[in-house]
Formats: structure tokens, sequence, C-alpha cells
């Protein structure tokens, strides 16, 4: 794709454009990503906001070539700021081509929340103190995890099998409590700003859900393993995600975990592995200590 300066006509659109988008007051009009300028990136950012991409990637700026004709023109700009005025459709199409803003639905019950229908516990959304009391390795044997995510384990762990590698849970419910005597131990050994790049503070950990687990070793040198590179590639054919990928840190919170899967059911597990997104990215929400 080829893409011409517009610095001219975003300035002129600016005025237009700066209702839809925040920045900061001192701003240019239309500056979206604050760098002193308006350029191309601000048209896609802004493109971006419109579309609902929640990252707002600067880099994004195929986003900004709303009628996919391989240029990013006043075209563009003219069905952006009508979008915006209301105009639903101009220039060569009578649809509508920009689609509404759509945010995660995000529903908090007893405490608990759910982004689109799925349990989320990440360093913006806690869990109570009390979710999974009950769940225990002693009192049904498949590590606290709920029924739905052992079997699926199971499962996973028949396959794996086949092609000849060994797979087992190292770590699967935790509670509140356990999880507080984890994170404490770890921010007294290393400190607070490294224990939580690897470890989750009470309510925050994933592991409280029953719904992820850890597989055969803990630890980043299991990153090398054929076992790790296995579980990368087959995980979703039994309904789990890599919770936490390579190249997502900022946006997961946490390193990469080779070892640590979370249970989304199949279908979930296909289209988030396959989006090449973060569970984060993929619902378009945070995980940081609000
Ligand atoms: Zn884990």
């Amino acid at each position: 794709m080829k893409f011409r300066s517009l610095t001219g006509v975003v300035l002129a659109m600016g005025a237009a454009l700066i209702s839809a988008v925040p920045a900061a007051a001192d701003s240019l009009p239309g500056d979206a990503d604050n760098d002193g300028k308006v350029n191309v990136a601000d048209i896609a950012m802004i493109a971006s906001h419109i579309k609902g991409i929640r990252s707002l990637d600067k880099d994004n700026y195929a986003a900004a070539d709303v009628n996919e004709d391989g240029n990013i023109d006043v075209t563009d700009i003219s069905m952006i700021a009508a979008h915006i005025k209301g105009i639903k459709a101009i220039g060569s199409s009578d649809e509508p081509v920009i689609n509404e803003p759509k945010g995660p639905e995000i529903v908090t019950k007893d405490g608990v929340t759910y982004v689109d229908g799925i349990l989320i516990a990440n360093k913006s959304y806690a869990l109570p103190e009390n979710y999974g009391n009950g769940n225990s390795y002693t009192s049904d044997n498949s590590f606290g995890l709920t029924p739905e995510t052992y079997a699926a384990f199971c499962e996973m762990q028949s396959g794996a099998y086949r092609d000849g590698y060994s797979l087992w849970v190292c770590s699967g419910y935790r509670s509140y409590w356990y999880q507080s005597d984890l994170y404490w131990g770890y921010v007294n050994r290393d400190g607070q700003s490294e224990a939580d790049t690897y470890s989750a503070r009470p309510g925050h950990s994933e592991h409280q859900t029953g719904l992820a687990l850890d597989i055969n070793y803990a630890d980043s040198w299991f990153d090398n393993t054929a076992e790790a590179r296995w579980i990368a590639e087959n995980c979703a054919d039994y309904g789990f995600i890599l919770r936490y990928p390579k190249g997502k840190e900022d946006k997961t919170g946490y390193m990469y975990e080779s070892w640590h899967v979370r249970y989304v059911g199949k279908e979930l597990a296909r289209k988030v592995t396959d989006s090449g997104l973060c569970l984060e990215e993929y619902l378009g929400i945070d995980s940081y200590y609000h």
C-alpha cells in the first residue's frame, strides 16, 4: 500500500476529528498520539478508535484506509469525519463503512468479572477472597480445576502421550490465601516490582479461577523443551490458550510463560490462537494494578 502525506488535509479536518479522540489540552488538534505532529499515524489512531480497535496502535496504518482502496487519501478522511458528524455514508458507497465502536461487555457478578462472558482474573480484575474455596487437590484429586478444565487437560495429556510427550499438572487451583503466601514470599525475595512481573497479587491470580494450570515446570528453562513446543502448537485443539505469550508482556502484565495455559473452550481457543493476540487484546481489556 502507498500512503501520501496528509498533514494539510488533516489539519483542516482536525476540528471535526478532535471531538472523538481524547487528547491533551495543549496538543495540536488532531495530534492523537501527542507527538507534536499531525500525520498519517494520527489518522490511523482515529480510525482504529472508531472501529473499536482498542490498542490504538500507531503503526496500524491500514485501519485508516477506510474504503480499502489501497490508499489513505482525502476520501478516507471525509468518511471518518462524516462518521463522527453522524453522516453515515459519504463518497463512493451508500453503505456505512465504519462500524460503530464496540467495546467489550464487562459484567460483574458476585465480585467476579466476565468480559464478553469470559471469566477474567488479571491485574485489572480481581476475584473475591472466597472464590473457589472448596476446590482442592485433596477433595477431588483434579488439582482443584473445574471439571471441564480437568477433563480437557486429560484429553490433552492423552494427545501429547500419543505424540511421545509426557505432560502433568504442576499447579492447578490456588486459593487466595495460598497465592498471598506465594506472592509475599516472592516480594521478600526479589522486591515488589520484580515479583509483579511473574507473580500475581492475591485475588489477581488466574490460578484462583480453577480454569488455569501450570504444566510440567513453571520455570523459564521449560521454554526450550519439546513439551513446551508441543503445548504451544496443540493446546488450542483441546480448548486451552497460552495465557502469557512472548512479546505480549505489556498487554498481559506478565513475563512469557510457556507452561501456563487457560481453559476457554475449543472454539474460543482456536479464535484467540489464530488471531495472534493475547486474551487481553482479543477482548479489548487491560491488565495493570489500578
Ligand atoms: Zn501459572
